[in-house]
């Protein structure tokens, strides 16, 4: 392989795809186009609004929510109340039920609590209907349904320094208080739209694949045909993780289907099994399975551990290669920086070599086949594993648009223009993702008023500021689930999750046993986790890879971002650190009131 050859190609085509106004080309549903954020699923249904007390708040009812809830049950705390944008838990799998939704991550490690609730898995990577059927599961076990606030978006949370509260504010009229609040939102969680010009003046039908309208296509979440799309013109905007599990079942039923491209993702073997019921009793007899099984992917993904691959799948697959390729370096080359980089490189060279090739021989039509390979390194872009993505073009219905890097060009009464030509359709459908560069406290809907009237989003403005990822100083009893500034870990999001809402349930409890009203970060032990923090090196945001939400759409970081890290010596360590933190029972770095 021409290694500089491929280097240049990666540039060029990051070139064509560069430009200027970065994640402003994006639209924002809550500007005008609220409607693609109506709830296809589940009916709102009206009720009181709430103006009690609760012991513990909980914004969000996605894994993160459940996760805590599931925790703090096990710790004796039970008045909780979950407030919950959709009108269900699940999170993104309350609302991502576009066909073919499943998850990348094997259900093993992605599926939390499997030990606790005793559920085995139907296949190594388990569907979308699967897994929001495992939020219930958990909602059931934990008995949080009685604790949900469903269809209710909060607008601020802002603390009552008088009586040491917090008080909760939503956009049903709710205005109650809890002794502690926890925000659990996820990173994807708001979709967007693209900034196409026209797109307001299209009058057929459309929507956001998170707002799947089967009323529209037939079918449903489960795999059923599309039947409704029989007689219909579709074209889908869009090829990125979404558009890679939702392109199989929109081919097999539309009359007549335009995949329209602007980045070809990379298209891995996805090979899922069903999983063997023997083997998983006896993989999962011994307590501490599930846990044992998340450190062994962490440790084979971050490379501190020559242990055995028990996850087997193509994330670990990068990880194997790249210690395969160091394995083969002398010994004395083996710690030169500069050297395991070109290892690194070499692999990843091959890895998305392979990939390419695949396209060849999957793709029966030359040209398409050409269009359809990723020029940029795997980690650019959210790597994809499928069986049957390459295959639907294949379909004569099927027909790949592909924009050169550009975009849809335009969006008119009747359908899409790329390339100076329209085609007419009845339906778009945008699998055009989520937000992720705006402003957080917009992306969150409410922003968090700490002591004196400190807003969170000022207190960040120069870069996130936390204890561990989880805690704030100026915000007392309030705590994040989220992977900044922790673990970073972002190939297994479930981890960071089950590991922080066993911190946030022991810190609460320890609070409350103790009888303090308050418990916070120190500005001392906040500024000593941030120096801590400074040694690490940002892991994506690789602005030599094609735009993308990973690299901030290929624009420079704002400053700001120098702070969304993880710890310097990796997620393991992290791992290891918090789970000492919170054993020792001293909760260094908290002061308490
Ligand atoms: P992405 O943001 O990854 O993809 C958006 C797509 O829209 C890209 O292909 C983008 O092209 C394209 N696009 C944007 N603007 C235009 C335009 N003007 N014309 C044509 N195309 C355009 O969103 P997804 O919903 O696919 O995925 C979001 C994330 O959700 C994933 O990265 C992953 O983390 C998660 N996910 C996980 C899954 C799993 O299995 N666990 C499955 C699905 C999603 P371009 O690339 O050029 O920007």
């Amino acid at each position: 392989m021409d290694i500089n050859a491929t280097k240049a190609k990666y540039a060029e085509e990051r070139q064509k795809r560069l430009r200027p106004d970065g994640n402003a080309q994006y639209i924002r549903l809550a500007d005008n186009f609220e409607r693609y954020l109506d709830d296809p699923y589940v009916q709102v249904q009206p009720r009181e609004a709430k103006t009690d007390h609760v012991d513990v708040a909980f914004v969000g009812g996605g894994f993160a929510g459940l996760v805590t809830g599931a925790r703090l049950a096990e710790q004796g705390i039970s008045d909780y109340r979950i407030v919950e944008k959709g009108g269900d838990f699940g999170g993104t799998w309350y609302w991502n039920r576009y066909p073919g939704a499943m998850c990348d991550t094997a259900s093993m490690i992605y599926m939390p609590l499997l030990e606790e609730t005793g559920y085995m898995p139907r296949e190594k990577y388990a569907r979308a209907p699967e897994i929001l059927e495992h939020c219930r599961r958990i909602a059931n076990q934990y008995k949080l349904y009685d604790k949900a606030l469903f269809h209710t978006c909060v607008t601020e949370l802002r603390w009552q320094e008088d009586s040491a509260v917090w008080l909760v504010e939503t956009d049903r009229g709710d205005a109650f208080t809890a002794q502690f609040v926890i925000v659990g939102t996820g990173p994807l969680h708001v979709p967007k739209l693209p900034g196409i010009p026209g797109i307001e003046t299209f009058k057929g039908h459309s929507f956001h694949t998170s707002r799947w309208d089967y009323n529209y296509t037939g079918g449903d979440a489960g795999g059923a045909p599309m039947e409704g799309l029989a007689d219909k013109k579709v074209a889908l905007i869009g090829t990125g993780a979404t558009a890679v599990q939702c392109v199989p079942h929109l081919a097999a039923a539309c009359e007549k289907f335009y995949v329209c491209q602007r980045t070809p993702s990379s298209v891995d073997v996805r090979s899922n099994t069903p999983m063997d019921t023997d083997w998983y009793r006896e993989e999962t007899k011994d307590p501490g399975w599930q846990q044992r099984w998340m450190e062994n992917f962490t440790r084979t993904m971050t490379g501190t551990s020559n242990d055995v691959d028990l996850v087997q799948d193509g994330w670990t697959d990068l990880a194997r290669r790249f210690r395969s390729k160091l394995s083969r370096l002398p010994p004395q080359e083996r710690g030169d920086i500069v050297k395991m980089m070109a290892a690194y490189e070499e692999s990843d060279f091959e890895k998305m070599d392979e990939i390419r090739a695949r396209v060849d021989e999957v793709v029966s039509d030359a040209e398409t086949a050409d269009k359809l390979k990723a020029w940029y390194r795997q980690l650019c872009k959210r790597p994809c594993f499928h069986d049957e993505y390459l295959q639907s073009f294949n379909r004569p219905s099927t027909e790949l648009l592909d924009t050169n890097g550009k975009g849809v060009e335009r969006i008119t009464e009747k359908g899409v223009v790329v390339d100076g030509v329209e085609y007419s359709v009845d339906c778009i459908v945008y699998a055009t993702g989520f937000e992720i560069g705006t402003d957080l406290a917009e992306r969150a809907g409410f922003d968090t008023i700490g002591r004196g009237g400190l807003k969170l989003s000022e207190y960040w403005e120069k870069g996130m500021r936390t204890l561990h990822g989880v805690s704030v100083h100026n915000f007392p009893n309030a705590f994040r689930v989220q992977f900044t500034q922790g673990a970073n870990f972002i190939a297994n999001v479930p981890h960071n999750i089950v590991e922080s809402a066993r911190t946030i349930a022991m810190v609460i409890k320890y609070a409350r046993s103790k009888g303090y009203q308050t418990i916070e970060a120190s500005r001392d032990a906040e500024d000593a986790w941030l120096e801590l923090l400074s040694g690490s090196v940002q892991m994506i945001a690789d602005p030599s890879c094609t735009p993308g939400y990973y690299n901030n759409e290929g624009q420079p970081l704002p400053e700001s971002a120098a702070a969304n890290v993880g710890h310097p010596a990796g997620a393991m360590a992290y791992f290891q650190f918090i789970d000492e933190w919170r054993e020792s029972g001293k909760f260094e770095g908290m002061d308490v009131g």
